[in-house]
């Protein structure tokens, strides 16, 4: 592992904390970043801990003209008795390194950016929002910080680390969304970059939910890029079906996101033995299930919202209505599950939370 010391700089003054009834999500920042830098040749090095703030880089910077950058999504929640968790971090930077590798971008220290991680957060824990459903939401990334106008894998990196206290999820419970099935855009295709969490994924996702929020859909199912037939994901959420008893999700194709959720509702539903497939589904085979009143459940799984259960989805010309656009009783109980493992409630049968040493403040 990296052993470099993390060279921390506080912050000369404490910015207020936020109204906890209104944190939205990602508008709000704490008063530290975590960050270090990448030079061909010396490796990643200066690993700091120091006041969120602007940062300066040169205009021809290659991350604004070329896009090579990579981030992360996670949470710390603060349980009931003050400690302090984090779920399968590890997963993140694993995922983050295979992003890197998919965008060129030199691979990090996974232990060492965790340990980075708990630093900062024990740094900023004041900031863990309390209120019931809130949480520190973090956001690592990667950006490419060589001014050079050629396209190839630049030779500077920076490495950061940002926080931000976020709201409950749903405001007023759990509740379905209606879905627009895309049939014109396609969010990535076979060979391309959707296995990444890089930007470019999502720059090229706005305009298919710019139309679908005209039409006031919430979200658009991303079918497969080349016969737009088969389903990939939900909006940025990876999605389940349950078809006559049976969960299917799509398979991990190569253009789908490894969702962290996606993995614990797949070893959730095991452990609970219900039956799991990860396999290829067509957005037929779901609509003839509809036909055939077998389509008990549809439901979107990602970080921020957990479980995001479908109320309806809207297909060439068909309507089809779930669970009469109620929230099903598995998703429910997924939802229920996770968010009790997140925030020690329940009992963690995998291990999945780890705690955030945190010396007492004051
Ligand atoms: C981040 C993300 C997900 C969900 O991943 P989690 O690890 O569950 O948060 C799914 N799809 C896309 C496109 C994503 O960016």
């Amino acid at each position: 592992m990296m052993t470099e010391q993390i060279n921390v700089q506080l912050a000369a003054t404490q910015r207020e904390k936020p109204d906890q009834t209104n944190l939205g999500f990602g508008r709000i920042f704490t008063d530290h970043m975590f960050m270090m830098d990448y030079t061909e040749g010396k490796g990643w090095h200066d690993p700091r801990i120091v006041p969120y703030q602007p940062i300066t880089l040169a205009p021809s910077a290659m991350i604004f003209h070329y896009g090579q950058t990579v981030f992360e999504g996670m949470k710390a929640y603060l349980t009931e008795d003050k400690r302090v968790f984090l779920f399968r971090p590890e997963k993140n930077m694993e995922r983050l390194n295979r992003s890197n590798n998919r965008l060129c971008i030199p691979q990090i220290d996974g232990e060492f950016a965790i340990e980075a991680l708990k630093k900062l957060i024990e740094v900023d824990q004041e900031w863990i929002p309390t209120a019931e459903g809130t949480s520190l939401y973090i956001r690592p990334f990667i950006i490419a910080t060589e001014p050079f106008l050629g396209v190839a894998p630049a030779k500077n990196y920076t490495f950061m680390i940002i926080m931000s206290p976020v709201g409950l999820y749903y405001k007023e419970g759990i509740a379905p969304v209606k879905i627009l099935v895309e049939n014109d855009f396609a969010r990535t295709v076979k060979g391309g970059t959707g296995e990444a969490k890089t930007a470019g994924n999502y720059a090229s996702s706005l305009k298919a939910q710019e139309i679908a929020s005209e039409k006031e859909y919430s979200q658009v199912l991303w079918l497969d890029g080349v016969e737009k037939k088969y389903i990939e994901e939900v909006g940025s959420m990876n999605v389940f079906f349950k078809i006559d008893g049976e969960v299917v999700t799509p398979a991990l194709n190569g253009s789908i996101l490894h969702g962290v959720t996606r993995d614990s509702v797949i070893q959730l539903l095991k452990h609970w033995n219900i039956p799991v497939s990860e396999r290829r589904l067509s957005m037929e085979e779901v609509a003839e299930a509809h036909r055939d009143g077998k389509l008990e459940e549809a439901f979107g799984t990602g970080t921020a919202a957990v479980i995001s259960p479908i109320g309806e989805f809207f297909w060439e010309e068909e309507k089809m209505v779930l669970n009469n656009g109620k929230t099903g009783e598995l998703s429910k109980k997924l939802y229920d599950t996770i968010t009790g493992i997140q925030y020690g409630t329940i009992e963690d049968p995998f291990n999945w939370v780890i705690e955030v040493p945190i010396a007492s403040s004051k």
